[in-house]
């Protein structure tokens, strides 16, 4: 139990206002048991509860939740530079993927976990790769971590290296082995989502039988879309469409389809994503970096249109930083609409909580700092030079001035994984094993 006295609180709230102000929240079992304001309420501080007290130099915001992440390729950073996308998958990711071990792969996830919690992310949607899938659902148990993935599937396309193509009743019998044994278990915070790799690697029987299946049990589908004019050039020339409008003509899209990146649909794929109630991921340094382009997000939000954000992998950004993706969503967008009006920081703040949220239908146990939510948060040193005068606008504060340096603690599910600048001792026990590992 522990009781934060002293604290300026920011959340966004649903529809879209956000709620700032100073107080305590007492976390016990997991969840933010009762929010004290300083200004109408007299707090209460149980017996054997840990005063952490703020002294209200810190902020508590709502964990930041990245829904377009590939934990598994951190250790390629820095190995795969300015390379346009289809090559810079199939002449290096795809390699490095399918040389991963369980040892590499631990020490990968380790090292982006590490770098998650230290910059406030509470939570992903992350893509795995082909092989050793169970040995990321397994680290993230024992971490604590919000963690919803699904091994990636690939049964089709060019360039595929052996290890990593599987047949179509493999791949499909391989994810639902790992949903029933994974999904749901670590009290509710491991989550399973059916994770076809993009149109180029997976045959329309496969996507066919996952849409089935994504119905069958509830769960999601994470995909990539449209996210490079050659990607979507090849698709054309296979299917005489569009990159969403070919997914959707195979029956590949339902409303629990989350496809990152979006980058270069038509006006009539827009509409099609809303008609069928998908997600779509902004991954904005990706974008810029691999050359793919921008995605139009005002545009998908103007909509109505779900929209996440995250770093993606490690190797195409390259950092898993939620505080430059935030900055960068929000910028962009008024750069090329020539509006300064638009894509507030506040809009970016909430494609990483509130929609974020929703997005993995979590929207009721994380993404706000709310009574009864579960305790995924960040503690913000706000005395800093980057954040002074943060009171007069504290959401601009968030996305323009601050960076991991201003996280000193995470909380996932009411448990420190990140405390004072140091990783929780569970954290440092799976490095430890990794490193170990023959
Ligand atoms: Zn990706």
């Amino acid at each position: 139990m522990y009781f934060f006295k002293d604290f300026h609180i920011y959340t966004l709230r649903n529809g879209g206002k956000y709620d700032f102000f100073k107080g305590s929240l007492l976390i016990e079992d997991g969840k933010i048991r009762k929010i004290f304001r300083k200004d109408s309420d007299e707090p209460f501080i149980p017996e054997g509860a840990e005063i952490i007290d703020g002294g209200f130099r810190h902020m508590i915001v709502p964990g930041f939740i990245q829904t377009h992440i590939h934990m598994c390729q951190t250790s390629h950073r820095n190995m795969a530079e300015n390379i346009p996308l289809l090559p810079w998958l199939r002449d290096h990711i795809w390699p490095f993927e399918a040389a991963l071990t369980k040892k590499t792969i631990g020490l990968s996830v380790i090292a982006a976990l590490k770098e998650l919690v230290s910059s406030g992310t509470t939570s992903v949607l992350d893509m795995g790769t082909v092989n050793h899938q169970d040995v990321i659902f397994e680290t993230m148990g024992i971490a604590g971590f919000r963690y919803t993935g699904g091994k990636a599937m690939m049964d089709a396309g060019t360039g595929v290296p052996d290890k990593l193509l599987e047949k179509t009743s493999d791949s499909i019998d391989r994810s639902v082995r790992l949903l029933e044994k994974f999904h749901n278990t670590g009290n509710g915070l491991l989550r399973y989502a059916f994770s076809p790799r993009f149109a180029l690697s997976c045959s329309k029987k496969l996507l066919r039988e996952v849409r089935k299946l994504s119905d069958r049990h509830d769960i999601l589908i994470q995909t990539h879309g449209s996210e490079h004019k050659e990607e979507v050039e090849v698709i054309r020339s296979m299917s005489g469409l569009g990159n969403i409008a070919y997914l959707d003509s195979i029956g590949a899209l339902n409303d629990k389809t989350v496809i990152a990146h979006t980058v270069h649909p038509d006006e009539s794929e827009i509409s099609l994503i809303k008609d069928v109630n998908a997600s779509i991921v902004h991954c904005p340094s990706t974008n810029l970096k691999l050359g793919s382009g921008i995605a139009p997000v005002y545009k998908y939000l103007q909509k109505g249109i779900r929209v996440g954000i995250g770093a993606d992998g490690a190797p195409c950004n390259n950092a898993l930083n939620i505080f430059s993706e935030m900055k960068m969503a929000s910028l962009l967008q008024k750069g090329i609409n020539h509006d300064a009006s638009i894509m507030s920081a506040k809009d970016a703040v909430g494609l990483a909580t509130i929609n974020g949220a929703l997005i993995l239908g979590l929207q009721n146990i994380t993404g706000q700092i709310c009574e009864n939510f579960d305790a995924d948060m960040v503690i913000l040193d706000m005395d800093t030079p980057q954040t002074m005068n943060f009171e007069c606008h504290p959401t601009a504060a968030i996305v323009y001035g601050c960076d991991p340096r201003n996280v000193r603690s995470t909380m996932v599910a009411g448990r420190f994984l990140f405390r004072d600048g140091n990783f929780s001792q569970e954290i440092k026990d799976l490095e430890r094993f990794f490193i170990e590992m023959p």
